[in-house]
Parts: structure tokens; C-alpha cells; sequence
């Protein structure tokens, strides 16, 4: 079988055929030079998890550094750490980037047509069953807003997903657009060396401060074998992180009002908190920034950093022009305005040669597509950690391939063909990057197994401790 992709989730799965299916020969196929995939495509200063990482780390390896949530170095140290253990990168094909993957039913195989760097000609591979692992963003550019007059200003306009270690701020005016997670992680940061970084956003995100060191996962890994400790802390914030969003979900208002508490204990009552970071949508429609040890608040409150809410009119030479009518100076201008959402690595399906229409097929259980054989996909969660999910998947996977083999069964399609079934989009997560490829994504179902709800409790019981022959699993 074939991996693509040698990010986080690629790993867990090549890890898990290890474990769960010692009989399968498996290769991986990555279309860049390193493993790690987002942990080392990205390069901007400050780059660090925003989950934590007894969360974010593999379920059979324990993240035992101090550090809960960790910068980009750390999270690569650890992951070449787990490919040497396990030896995998034997089985990694580097620059081999997949253009199309074409099944064939009479066949039972899957057949890759890959992009190698520096060689012309295509390259062909063939397997039985296919793991897209290649993330959920395109590698080649981010997202970036048509800004009126862009082409005016002066200095530097660089997007995060581009940034190159050469590239200098120091004691430069700085403007960073956006307020997700990579523009909460940049602008303090950035603080330490500009002579002033300024957050522009044209809305507020929920924003809520956590100490980067865990104390008691730090005591357990102290005092207990680091396995058990890990076990525990991972389900500990587990457990946390599902209290949170379910609270959040039931009692929007409340949890609303105790993070801007957080804010204003942070800030000071003289600041405009409402302005600022006083969403208008409820809390976990879009993703939570977290900020360790309220960093980008000390940044603020020093006078390094600042935030202003407004809209962008157009840039000029020296700026950006607001439709408030204010003019922010700046030598430089960081676009963090987001990602552009792809599936499936970009690659173009085939299936017995027709094109299937990916945003009207059916999610089954967020691992496969219905109509589509031999082929799971590691999705993982946007309201907890991603891996959490792509763990469950890949175990399932296994599980799949164990049924399969042990039947003699060659191919496996869910077929959605309940006429009942009530489809609806694959996620309700309002962020900018979802809503604008939301139709480019499967749709989900109101019943099990086409219903995803994004709860790691619900998906252990379907798809851990779940059946694998169902009514709508077809195999042949
Ligand atoms: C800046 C940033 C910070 C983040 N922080 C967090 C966090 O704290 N917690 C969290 O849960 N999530 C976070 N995420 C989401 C994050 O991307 C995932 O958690 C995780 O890194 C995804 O791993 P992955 O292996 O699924 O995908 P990726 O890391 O995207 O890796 C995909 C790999 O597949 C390869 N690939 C893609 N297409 C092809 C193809 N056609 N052929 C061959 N190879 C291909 C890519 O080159 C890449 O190596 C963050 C994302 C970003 C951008």
C-alpha cells in the first residue's frame, strides 16, 4: 500500500501498519525534501503548536520535553526522533509529489502517476490501497485577500506560509493583518525586535492564556514511567478540551463572558477588550487562539504591540490607509490571512475512469468517501488536536485492511444508498478557510455512520471499538 505524505499524520500511519499490520509492505510518498510536512514548511518567528502536545503527539510515543505547548524545532526534533525509532525513512521517497491516482475496480489497484523533482517523465506506482495523509492546505501559496493598491506599497509584503529566515524586522514598523493563531503567535514575537508591531484585524477571535508548562505532566513525568505519565496527562486534556467545547457549545454566553474576563484580568479595564477581543460569533464556531503565558498581552501592554480593529481601504506607499479614515505607517506588512484548504494533497481521482465530484460524495465516518474504494484520508479535528482523530483513523485503517485480508476481500467502497439520509456540509466551523472550499468538501450525514461530530468520545466508540462490517461498507 502506499502513505502520502510524511507530515504528523503520515507517520502515525506508516506506525500503525508497523504495529497493527506486520504483513503489509507500504511505502510513503512525500513531494517535499523533509518529513514533518507543517512543522517544517513553516519558518516564521515564534512558530509553536497551539494545541498541546500529549494531544498533538502520537498515542504510542510519549512527548516527555517540559515544554506542553512547543515551537516548531521541538515538534521536528521529536518527530525525526519517532521516524529513526521506528525506521522509516527507508520507506520514505522523498520529492515524489502525487499528481493523479486512477482505480481500477477490474484491477483492484490503484495506480499513481508522481512527480518526481528533477526528472522530467512522470513516475508510475501501483497499490491496492491508497492513505492520503497530505494535510488539508495547499503547500504552494497561502491565502491572501485582493488588498486595493497593494501594488503601492514600498516594503515587504510577506505571507507567514512564505516566510525565509533571512527576512528582517528589526526595529521596522510592522503590520500584521489577520487574528487567527499564526498572527496571535507572530505579533509578540515580532514585538521583540520591531520598533512596533501593530495586529490589524477586521474582526475580533476568542483569545485565552495558558501557562506553556504543564505542572503536573512535568511532576508525572518526574515520578512515574513516562508512558503512564502521558497516558494520563493526554486524557486529562482530553477530557478537558471535550469539557470546554461542549460548555462552550451549551452555554455560549457564559464561557463568552469568562474569556473576556481572562482578557480584561490581562489587559486592565482601561482597554477596550470589547472592541478588541469581543467576538461577535460564540465561542468554537471558529477556533480558540491560544496564547502561552499571555504573551501577546505582555506584548501589548508594553507598548511593542498594538491592535486595531478596523477595515482595510487601500495600502499606499508608506501604509495602510483604513476606511476609518486612520493611516498605519509601516515598513513592512504580514499577511496572515490564512491557508487555502485542498483535500487529498491536490491530487485529480479517477475512479474506473470517471472524475468523482469529492464535494458530493458522503464522508463515511471522516476516514473514507463513499464510491470510492481502497482509499482513507487522515482528517483531523478543528475544535482539539488533529492528530487525535488521525490516530483513530489510521488504527482503523488497520483494522480495515486486517478484515480484508483475513476474508480474501480486495475492495472495499461505502455505498450511501439510505434515500432518508439528510446530508449536510462537512462542518459547521465558520472560519474564513473552511467557508470558501466548504463545497469542495464531502457531506455528512444525519445518521452513523455519515454523521461527523468532531467529538473524540463519539469517534473512539465508532471507530475504535466500532463494527467494521456494516450495511453500507460494501466489500467485493
Ligand atoms: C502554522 C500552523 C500551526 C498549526 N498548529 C496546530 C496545533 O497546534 N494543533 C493542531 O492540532 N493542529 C495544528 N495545525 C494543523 C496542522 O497542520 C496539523 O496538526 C498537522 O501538522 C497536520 O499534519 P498532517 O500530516 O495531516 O499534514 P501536513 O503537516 O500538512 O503534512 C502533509 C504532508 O503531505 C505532503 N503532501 C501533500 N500533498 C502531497 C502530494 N500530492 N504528494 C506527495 N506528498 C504530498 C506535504 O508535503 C506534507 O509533508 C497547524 C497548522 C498550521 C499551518
Amino acid at each position: 500500500m502506499i502513505i502520502v505524505g510524511a507530515g504528523i499524520s503520515g507517520i502515525s500511519a506508516a506506525r500503525h501498519l508497523q504495529i497493527d499490520c506486520p504483513n503489509k509492505t507500504f511505502a510513503i510518498l512525500e513531494g517535499r525534501q523533509n518529513i514533518g510536512g507543517t512543522w517544517d514548511l513553516f519558518k516564521y518567528p515564534g512558530i509553536r503548536s497551539d494545541s498541546d502536545m500529549y494531544t498533538l503527539g502520537f498515542r504510542f510515543r510519549p512527548w516527555t520535553s517540559t515544554k506542553a505547548i512547543a515551537d516548531g524545532p521541538s515538534i521536528m526534533k521529536y518527530l525525526n526522533e519517532s521516524v529513526d525509532e521506528y525506521g522509516l525513512k527507508e520507506k520514505i521517497h522523498f520529492g515524489q509529489k502525487v499528481k493523479k491516482a486512477s482505480w481500477s475496480t477490474e484491477k483492484a489497484l490503484w495506480t499513481l502517476e508522481v512527480n518526481v523533482e528533477g526528472s522530467a517523465a512522470p513516475v508510475v506506482y501501483t497499490c491496492n490501497f491508497l492513505s492520503v495523509c497530505a494535510g488539508y492546505y495547499n503547500y504552494d501559496a497561502g491565502y491572501t485577500p485582493e488588498f486595493n493598491g497593494i501594488e503601492n506599497f514600498k516594503g515587504p509584503v510577506v505571507h507567514p506560509q512564505k516566510w525565509t529566515p533571512d527576512i528582517d524586522y528589526n526595529n521596522k514598523r510592522v503590520v500584521v493583518i489577520g487574528s487567527g493563531a499564526t498572527a496571535v503567535t507572530l505579533v509578540p514575537e515580532l514585538a521583540k525586535k520591531a520598533a512596533h508591531v501593530t495586529m490589524l484585524q477586521r474582526s475580533p477571535t476568542y483569545i485565552f492564556s495558558r501557562p506553556d508548562e504543564d505542572k503536573l505532566a512535568n511532576w508525572m513525568n518526574r515520578n512515574l514511567p513516562a508512558g503512564m505519565a502521558y497516558t494520563i496527562t493526554r486524557w486529562k486534556n482530553v477530557s478537558l478540551g471535550l469539557l470546554f467545547y461542549s460548555l462552550s457549545r451549551k452555554y455560549p454566553d457564559f464561557i463568552k463572558g469568562l474569556l473576556i474576563k481572562g482578557i480584561k484580568k490581562e489587559l486592565g479595564e482601561d482597554f477596550d477588550v470589547e472592541k478588541h477581543f469581543s467576538p461577535t460569533y460564540k465561542p468554537w464556531d471558529q477556533r480558540v487562539c491560544l496564547v502561552p503565558n499571555g504573551d501577546l498581552f505582555q506584548a501589548i501592554k508594553s507598548g511593542a504591540a498594538s491592535v486595531v480593529t478596523d477595515h482595510i481601504d487601500t495600502f499606499t506607499e508608506h501604509g495602510i490607509q483604513l476606511k476609518s479614515g486612520e493611516l498605519l505607517e509601516a515598513d513592512m506588512i504580514v499577511t496572515a490571512t490564512g491557508l487555502n484548504v485542498q483535500l487529498l494533497g491536490g491530487i485529480e481521482l479517477m475512479v474506473d475512469g470517471k472524475v468523482p465530484d469529492v464535494g458530493n460524495t458522503v464522508s463515511y465516518k471522516s476516514i473514507m468517501f463513499s464510491d470510492i474504494p481502497n482509499l482513507t484520508m487522515a482528517f483531523g479535528y478543528t475544535n482539539a488536536s488533529w492528530t487525535l482523530k488521525v490516530d483513530l483513523t489510521n488504527q482503523y485503517m488497520c483494522r480495515l485492511l486486517n478484515y480484508m485480508d483475513a476474508k480474501k476481500w480486495r475492495i472495499c467502497t461505502p455505498r450511501q444508498k439510505d434515500p432518508t439520509l439528510q446530508l449536510h456540509p462537512f462542518t459547521d466551523f465558520s472560519a474564513g478557510y473552511i467557508q470558501r472550499k466548504l463545497h469542495n468538501l464531502p457531506k455528512q450525514g444525519n445518521k452513523k455512520p455519515w454523521l461527523l461530530k468532531q467529538n473524540y468520545l463519539f469517534d473512539l466508540m465508532n471507530i475504535r471499538h466500532g463494527e467494521i462490517v456494516n450495511e453500507v461498507l460494501e466489500f467485493s
